[in-house]
């Protein structure tokens, strides 16, 4: 089976830079593809837990494509409730472009 954790964190970057980089006003194919890379995770994740438990987060919480700043806040509160779920620090979702996009400040 895969590494849990080492998966974990490939799949976070991959999904908060895709996020980081996507366009503020997206055209409807832009929004249609990531509304279905963003339903095929609980399909196709590979780690079975992980995938029923984002299925039921999903649920409640339908993912807003509208645009990148409302991707990426969508994307850091999901990423805050498996945090929260496994015990991790809540990161600070004001932060995501400096950790995704822009890097810090100096
Ligand atoms: P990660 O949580 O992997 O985070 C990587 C980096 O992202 C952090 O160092 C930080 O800089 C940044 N970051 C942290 N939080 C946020 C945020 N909210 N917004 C933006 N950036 C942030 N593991 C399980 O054991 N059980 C599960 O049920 C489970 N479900 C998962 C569901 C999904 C969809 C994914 C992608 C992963 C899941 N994982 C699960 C893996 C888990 O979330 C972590 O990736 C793994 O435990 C490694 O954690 P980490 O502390 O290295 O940092």
């Amino acid at each position: 089976p895969p590494d849990v954790e080492q998966l974990g964190r490939a799949t976070w970057t991959f999904l908060h830079t895709t996020a980081a980089y996507y366009p503020e006003r997206p055209t409807p194919i832009q929004r249609s593809n990531m509304l279905s890379l963003l339903r095929s995770l609980p399909i196709l994740y590979p780690c079975s837990w992980c995938a029923s438990h984002l299925e039921e987060n999903i649920k409640d919480h339908p993912p807003d494509v509208s645009g990148r700043l409302a991707l990426s806040r969508w994307l850091c509160e999901r990423h805050n409730d498996v945090n929260e779920r496994l015990g991790k620090p809540r990161f600070d979702c004001a932060k995501t472009d400096e950790r995704w996009k822009d890097g810090p400040a100096d």
